[in-house]
């Protein structure tokens, strides 16, 4: 169990890259809570990058500004050279953030994210850590509604006492800040169509693909993340790293005597 202390030192990371408007909001979040914040963030978009590491080519760092940087890797790389390198000498956050990420990790879709990979690799070093997605559809991103409640998303989970690993996900509704729902603890949900497939031609005729957005949930849990943001709550969801499905483990022992 760790507790995050008062006025912790906060890591900044995302996944849309250290120009992104998210990382700005997610920014003004952690001011409220820390004036030691530290940002390590990759140098281009890595939405979808998972939880890959890059083992193909070199990382460089570039110093943006006093305790910014980019790194030309995925979000993972980022929270490595910053633990492993950036920090190591001025002691390890207390808590790493990641986001604010354009569009919603709902669902599946926290597989393929890497906003909550970032997280997932603070976790793995035991250290707590908070994945800030804002769901966006079609009038633009309100990144104010995630600037006005994460601060106290950050409040609440300041009493929280972190088990060994696990994150948290944190996904804003697509509503202007009087319009929310208030909070709500949820479960992963699950989607019963998952990932398009588009098929579209070049101008010679030849075929190329284009992965689409995601489907929507056709029976949704009523305590799911999916339900929640779509009712307009913020969902806030305990992601445990231990992949193990215990209930099989009795099972599949007794095919392999
Ligand atoms: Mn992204």
């Amino acid at each position: 169990m760790t507790k995050i202390p008062k006025n912790p030192r906060i890591l900044l990371c995302n996944d849309d890259g250290i120009h992104a408007p998210g990382l700005k909001s997610l920014h003004k979040i952690a001011q409220e809570i820390s004036d030691d914040i530290w940002i390590v963030a990759p140098e281009s978009e890595q939405s979808g990058a998972s939880h890959s590491l890059s083992l193909r080519h070199p990382l460089r760092i570039r110093e943006v500004s006093h305790k910014k940087y980019s790194v030309n890797g995925t979000p993972t790389d980022c929270v490595l050279v910053a633990l492993r390198h950036l920090m190591k000498d001025k002691g390890r956050p207390h808590l790493v953030l990641s986001g604010v990420n354009y569009g919603s990790n709902l669902g599946e879709e926290i597989t393929y994210s890497g906003t909550v990979a970032a997280a997932m690799e603070a976790t793995l070093f035991d250290i707590p850590a908070v994945a800030f997605s804002l769901d966006v559809n079609d009038s633009g991103p309100k990144w104010a509604t995630a600037e006005y409640f994460g601060p106290q998303v950050l409040e609440g989970l300041m009493k929280y006492s972190w088990p060994e690993k696990v994150l948290v996900n944190v996904n804003f509704p697509d509503l202007i800040i009087k319009s929310v729902a208030g909070f709500r603890t949820t479960y992963q949900g699950q989607r019963q169509i998952f990932q398009d497939l588009l098929e579209t031609f070049d101008p010679r005729g030849r075929p190329f693909y284009w992965v689409g957005t995601p489907k929507d949930d056709d029976s949704p849990h009523p305590h799911s993340d999916l339900t929640a943001v779509k009712q307009g709550a913020i969902s806030i969801t305990p992601i445990h790293l231990d992949l193990t499905h215990e209930d099989s483990l009795s099972e599949l022992s007794g095919h392999f005597k």
